[in-house]
């Protein structure tokens, strides 16, 4: 399976900014912007859904 294909979908309307999963993500990935978590490095991104299980309002789940 091509990884890049499977991301981290983000809901930026749940997303508070807390800056959790930019913390917890090992390849440093992601990234707050206008106080919402985004994901800068697509490509470093493996998916291991590290920052699923830290996000404190389940703002992340599993994208296409
Ligand atoms: S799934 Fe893992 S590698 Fe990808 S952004 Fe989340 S914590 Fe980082
Ligand atoms: S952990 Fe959740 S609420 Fe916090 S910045 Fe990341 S996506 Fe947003």
């Amino acid at each position: 399976m091509d990884a890049a294909l499977v991301l981290p979908r983000i809901d930026r309307d749940a997303c508070n900014g807390c800056g959790d999963c930019v913390d917890v993500c090992h390849v440093g990935a992601l990234v707050i912007q206008e106080l919402k978590a985004v994901i800068a490095r697509v490509a470093d991104c493996d998916y291991c859904t590290d920052c699923e299980a830290a996000c404190p309002v389940l703002a992340i789940a599993e994208g296409p």
